[in-house]
Order: C-alpha cells, then structure tokens, then sequence
C-alpha cells in the first residue's frame, strides 16, 4: 500500500521540532526510525498531514553516563545499543533485549526513542524499561519534563505525551553492582513481536533476592510493571512454592488480546513460563554463575 501524501520537515534542534509539531498540531508526528510509523501510514491506519523528521538533530543521539545513571538520546538505533561497549557493561539486559528485536535490518534504523514512544504493546523496550525504573526526558512548547516508564503507557497507542511533544532521552539508573537481569521473550519466528515476554532485574544477599523487579510485554493495552508479583519473591531463596505464587500474581495482571499468537489463556501462561525463564537465568548471573 502507499501511504497519504503528507508534507516532510526535517528540523535541526529540539526547539525548532517542538516549535513546528506545536504549530502543526494534531495532523503533525514525529518520524524516528520510521519502522512503526511508516508501516503503519501505508496500512492507512495512520494518515498524519506532516512528518517532523528527528533525524537530523545531533543532540538526540548518543549514549552516555550521568552520574549514577545512563542517559541514551531517543535517536539512538537498537544497534548502537547492542554496540555500546558503555551498555555493554552497565546495562547488558539493554543488548540481550535488542537482540531480540525484529532482525538486523530493522535495528539499524529502528530507534530506543521510537521503540519506547510508540505505544504498542508489543514493543520490547517499554517493560525493559518500566522494569529498570527508567524515566523519559521530554521536550514541548512548555518546557521540559521527565515521566517515569511506570506512569507513561495509559492504553495500546495511548500514552503521557502531549501534543507537540518529543522524547528526547531515556534516563536509566544502573541497577548496583552484583545485580542480575534477563529478559525472555517468545516469539514464533525471528522478527515476531512477543506472544509474551518478561524482564526482571533482581539482587541476592546471603542466598535471598534482596531486591526484585518485573515488567511484562504484550499480555495487556500496556506494557505491566507486576509489582506485587517481585515483592513476593523478596526474602526468598526463590524456592519452588515462592516462585508459583509470585508467577500466579504476573499472570493476574494480565489481559492479552486473542491474535494469531495464541488464546488470551495460552498468553498468559506464556508470560508466567518466561518469567519462570527470567528469574533463573537473572539469580544465575546474579550469584556469578
Ligand atoms: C518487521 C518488523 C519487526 C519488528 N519487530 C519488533 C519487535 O520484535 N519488537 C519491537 O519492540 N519492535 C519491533 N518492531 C518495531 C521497531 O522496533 C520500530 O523501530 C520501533 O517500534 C519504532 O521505532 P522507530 O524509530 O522506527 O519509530 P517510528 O516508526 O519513526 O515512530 C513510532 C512512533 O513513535 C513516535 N515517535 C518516534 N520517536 C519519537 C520521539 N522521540 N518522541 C515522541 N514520539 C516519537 C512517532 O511519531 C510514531 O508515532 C518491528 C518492526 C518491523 C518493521
């Protein structure tokens, strides 16, 4: 299919692309990588009158630290991702997700900024993210301000930004050293989007998980932070019975829609196997192993 014709910006700074979407309004949206946005304009099921091209603005690219925390620009590919050497050894559960991120082809183009911004719940980084107590660094006409991973995803497509609005960075603290994280996802093929996916990140103390978080992809409208499912497991050895109780509470949260992926039953089962995945391998590197 061909998309609507549209007209094509391509600004230089943050300013004048906040100054354009704000004077374009709601017929106007941000192109990052394209890989979503652009798909989605050929299906006609989005038909924006202008596209305000972020990729030419240098300030949006980069990976750096901030103190204790790691900030990555919004135009960041998946493949400068998995490339950080920086990332690399602060935050490999960064890699492991973009890894299994569609294919190659789609990581070189395909932005953190996009992936995040979006709002499909099948998209990967925005439990990775939820579940690292990231926070997005956003500009608009008003100023800028910054909106917790946990806070930003209100519905599939629907999300804290306002109009004229543009993420400009991922902020994330750097879980403390000794930390274990793994994200496991099932798909059907290379490529696929999650039939369900789970990420935690978790410390041990003395043989126990001192410290526990998990997110959940494409079981729900939203990315799902399962809070009560990790304050579960704090304290445990993460023994079998803990282990069932604490999946039992990630499956509660979850509403998946029924799609060629599987029945919303099979889904939710899915998402409680791969945090049964998840916990282990996360403990495994946490104690060293
Ligand atoms: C074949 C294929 C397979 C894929 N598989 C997966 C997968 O398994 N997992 C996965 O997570 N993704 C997958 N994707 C999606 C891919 O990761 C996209 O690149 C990503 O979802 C969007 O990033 P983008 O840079 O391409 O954004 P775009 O497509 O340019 O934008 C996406 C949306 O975000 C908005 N936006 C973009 N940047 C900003 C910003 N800085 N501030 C505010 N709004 C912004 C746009 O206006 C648009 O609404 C797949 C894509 C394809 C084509």
């Amino acid at each position: 299919m061909i998309p609507g014709s549209f007209a094509y910006h391509r600004p230089k700074s943050v300013s004048e692309a906040v100054g354009l979407l704000s004077s374009l309004g709601e017929d106007a949206r941000p192109l990052a990588g394209g890989h979503s946005l652009i798909p989605m304009m050929k299906l006609r099921l989005a038909t924006p009158a202008h596209l305000v091209d972020l990729g030419a603005i240098a300030d949006l690219k980069g990976i750096r630290a901030d103190g204790s925390d790691i900030v990555i620009g919004a135009m960041t590919t998946q493949h400068e991702l998995i490339a950080s050497d920086l990332l690399g050894q602060k935050l490999p559960l960064l890699r492991e997700t973009s890894l299994l991120i569609a294919d190659p082809q789609v990581r070189y183009v395909g932005t953190l900024g996009g992936n995040v911004a979006n709002g499909d719940p099948g998209n990967d980084m925005p439990a990775v993210m939820q579940c690292l107590g990231a926070t997005y660094q956003v500009a608009g006409k008003g100023g800028e301000r910054r909106i917790a991973a946990r806070e930003f995803y209100q519905g599939a497509y629907f999300t804290a930004l306002e109009a004229g609005e543009v993420v400009t960075a991922i902020r994330i603290p750097v879980p403390p050293a000794g930390h274990g994280a793994a994200y496991e996802k099932l798909k059907r093929k290379i490529g696929d989007y999650a039939t369900a996916a789970a990420a935690v990140v978790l410390t041990m103390g003395g043989g126990k998980v001192a410290t526990c978080s998990i997110a959940l992809t494409n079981v729900g409208e939203t990315p799902l932070w399962a809070e009560d499912a990790a304050k579960l497991l704090v304290g445990s050895t993460l023994d079998a019975a803990t282990v069932k109780k604490a999946v039992a509470a990630a499956e509660a949260i979850t509403s998946p829609a029924s799609d060629r992926r599987g029945t919303p039953q099979y889904r939710t089962k899915m998402a409680g196997v791969m945090l049964s995945r998840a916990l282990a391998r996360a403990a495994k590197r946490a104690r060293g192993e």
